[in-house]
């Protein structure tokens, strides 16, 4: 009997892995009137061709035509360099992190990718939970759809001396690259509200440091000092850093560290669902209105960043329980409230986003040799940038997961 209900399971795996894997040689021809191809360019009137899971050619006579979606704006599928996808509300609606192990929260978890992708995210960067490891196999493995995922596994916790000395951090970092990490998340302070390192600058250095030997990248949530010590500590890519100033700023130009700045999401979300967040670690009662405080401190830095030639920012939403799947919120905010252009909104989450992922060559871009990543929204975004929130088509790596466009 078991043997038999093996089988079984096997052959609907099978049949799950069959219908997601893109077929090989057959070519997929992409009809467009208007796409954005990721880097700050406008195709029009041409037709995509997919073959596999790659953008083979742009050619405006390719045919036949499998999909027509003149009359939308198509792009690359958006890369979010910085979500908790496991990050879910528990059984009772309470806010229950994302390291859960309970049948709920493996089923939370691939509905929060289900809900990333169908909104037009097909990369996401987690940073992180151990949890992510066999949510991102499962995907990559065609059994469950969702984004593509790249995982910090385990972060490592800024606790002052208690972190552990240089060789013990680089013990911890080597620890989550043989656990299967895709790089490396670093906290060296707490809050806006507590921004005190919690790392010292050696031993910021030896975590980023070690993660460069290993070949990985380093994403160091940083605010105020910690901005400057990340940076001078050689760590990859700077999260929120709020209350750094502008020489810290242009340090990080100087060392080509990224940063990726918050403009809303995260913060509309903790409130929007209070209730859920209340009461939970990290979310005291009192907390929620400094958060409403921080709202307008997040989108002046965005302006300030926005002003310093050469800064790379990249998108991140920090998307969490109650945001996955409204990811693209974050792009209406840093338009509309910190003044970024509607291009350089879209880049930042295409090319520039991939380049982040050191995936430049791969992901984020319409041309060919490029994953096929593609989707459509009802609307320009360059004109109407709420736009974003009509994804009616997506494709990843060939697959089409969603086909809404209006007829
Ligand atoms: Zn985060």
């Amino acid at each position: 009997m078991r043997s038999i209900l093996c089988s079984l399971v096997l052959a609907i795996v099978c049949c799950v892995v069959t219908a997601q894997s893109p077929a090989q040689n057959k070519q997929i021809v992409i009809a467009v009137s208007t796409a954005l191809d990721g880097k700050g360019r406008v195709l029009t009137n041409t037709r995509i061709v997919v073959e596999g899971s790659k953008i083979v050619r742009i050619d405006p006579n390719a045919s036949p035509v499998n999909y027509d979606l003149r009359g939308l704006t198509v792009l690359p599928g958006w890369i979010d360099g910085h979500v908790h996808i496991t990050w879910s509300f528990g059984p009772d609606g309470k806010n229950a992190g994302g390291g859960g192990t309970t049948p709920h929260d493996y089923y939370a978890a691939a509905s929060n990718a289900w809900l990333t992708l169908m909104a037009g995210f097909t990369t996401v960067q987690s940073v992180g939970s151990p949890a992510d490891l066999p949510l991102r196999d499962a995907i990559a493995k065609g059994m469950l759809p969702g984004p593509r995922i790249l995982t910090a596994a385990e972060p490592l916790l800024g606790r002052g001396e208690q972190t552990g000395t240089p060789e013990e951090i680089r013990a911890y970092v080597r620890k989550q690259k043989e656990a299967g990490a895709d790089l490396i998340k670093i906290f060296a302070a707490a809050s806006v509200r507590r921004p005190e390192m919690s790392l010292s600058q050696e031993q910021l250095h030896a975590a980023c440091d070690e993660a460069k030997k290993q070949g990985l990248r380093t994403l160091v949530h940083a605010y105020k000092d910690a901005v400057r010590a990340a940076t001078n500590a050689g760590c990859t890519q700077v999260e929120h850093g709020t209350l750094a100033t502008d020489d810290d700023l242009k340090l990080m130009v100087q060392k080509g560290v990224w940063l990726d700045p918050q403009a809303g999401l995260v913060m509309e979300n903790y409130l929007t669902n209070k209730e859920k967040f209340a009461g939970t670690p990290g979310f005291p009662e009192e907390v929620f209105p400094v958060i409403r405080e921080m709202i307008p401190m997040y989108h002046d830095f965005l302006k300030r960043a926005l002003k310093i030639p050469g800064l790379k920012i990249v998108f991140g939403s920090d998307a969490l329980a109650g945001s996955h799947g409204r990811n693209a919120e974050e792009f209406i905010d840093s338009v509309r409230d910190a003044g970024v252009d509607p291009m350089g909104a879209m880049v930042s989450a295409n090319s520039l986003g991939a380049e982040a992922l050191a995936m430049g060559s791969q992901l984020g871009t319409i041309a060919p040799g490029f994953e096929a990543d593609i989707i459509a929204l009802d609307g320009d975004p360059l004109k109407d940038i709420t736009a974003v929130r009509r994804v009616v088509f997506v494709m990843k790596g060939g697959v089409v997961y969603k086909n809404n466009a209006p007829r």
